[in-house]
């Protein structure tokens, strides 16, 4: 699993278990635990930014020894509390898939002196098993890929491991959401012209909608992906998705990533600022813009100059005008 972020590239050896902090729109400052040696994976995804999969396994393993992980965790945070810098997250995000960690529940078990939350990002392809859903219990927040529903395209765009099967895997992700205490997300990454259909956006989104979902992300390829073939959707399909995923399951719980991870809700009293920070989540109205600019004593002047900088782009959906923040790996 890959998009908080991650070491720079698929790198072995002790030295890259733990790396960042970095900044996250989901986890805040997030600290990456990479507990998976470069690049093992139960998914060869074409939009994977390590490039394809050269383990491709199934059975969960021993990998690293947990002491030592642990050992890596605790001198990278007492360095950044001497330096001041906050962790909000601990996070398995590591070159691969973590939960073929046959000792992930035990280095979470472990870290749990430290104080800090720990996160999962996982594709969920294990997550059928009720060893790794134990594991995976002990986070505190958890992140699901849902990169499709059905059979088609999964194969297209994750490329499982022969021995996975797509129905488990949804029943393993529901199972999970009914008994899991802590927060649950899900990623969606679109890949232009292999799952980013209408139907296909739909069923996912009819799926979703059953989970205990704090927020369902739509995030786009935005680093040099395992295909070159792999490009982000036009923001004409981004916000569609948006549109179809907010139906099923409430416009405050899906957002999209299109790049600018780390940028603020809270209002900056710019309003040019605000409308970029918003439309780089979520297509606005133009009531709402219109709203905002209200506010703000502003008038319509600012989007109009913001469109012709390629900031902004204005979309028309069902009758009505939404605005998104441009995608820049689409310029
Ligand atoms: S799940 Fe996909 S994106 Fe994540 S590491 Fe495996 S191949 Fe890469």
């Amino acid at each position: 699993m890959i998009l908080v972020a991650t070491a720079s590239g698929p790198v072995e050896g002790e030295n890259a278990i733990v790396f960042g902090p970095v900044p996250s729109r989901r986890l805040g400052r997030s600290l990456g635990i990479n507990n998976i040696p470069a690049k093992t994976c139960s998914y060869s995804c074409v939009y994977c930014q390590l490039g394809r999969t050269t383990q491709l396994i199934t059975k969960r393993t021993p990998f690293y020894e947990p002491e030592r992980i642990l050992a890596r965790i605790h001198e990278k945070v007492r360095q950044c509390r001497a330096k001041g810098q906050a962790i909000d997250y601990l996070t398995f995000v590591p070159d691969g898939e973590p939960t073929l960690d046959v000792n992930l529940g035990k280095e979470i078990e472990m870290l749990r002196p430290m104080g800090l939350r720990v996160a999962v990002l996982t594709n969920a392809s294990l997550i059928d098993r009720a060893d790794v859903r134990e594991d995976l219990a002990k986070a505190d927040l958890v992140s699901l890929k849902v990169d499709a529903a059905s059979e088609p395209f999964w194969h297209r765009v994750n490329r499982p491991h022969r021995s996975l099967s797509l129905l488990g895997i949804l029943g393993g992700m529901r199972d999970f959401s009914r008994s899991f205490k802590g927060e649950l997300i899900s990623e969606t990454m679109l890949i232009d012209g292999v799952n980013d259909s209408e139907e296909e956006i739909s069923r996912i989104a009819e799926f979703l909608k059953d989970l205990e979902l704090r927020t369902a992300y739509i995030p786009i390829p935005t680093r040099p992906p395992a295909e070159k073939s792999a490009r982000a959707p036009s923001e004409q399909v981004i916000n569609l998705a948006c549109q179809v995923m907010s139906t099923s399951l409430g416009r405050d719980r899906v957002e999209y990533l299109i790049g600018f991870e780390g940028d603020t809700f809270a209002s900056t009293g710019d309003v040019e600022t605000d409308l970029l920070a918003i439309t780089s989540v979520h297509p606005m109205r133009r009531e709402a813009v219109e709203h905002l600019l209200k506010n703000a004593n502003a008038d319509w002047d600012v989007v109009k100059r913001l469109i012709e900088e390629r900031k902004l782009i204005e979309i028309q959906h069902e009758g009505h005008a939404f605005y998104m923040r441009r995608i820049r790996s689409r310029n």
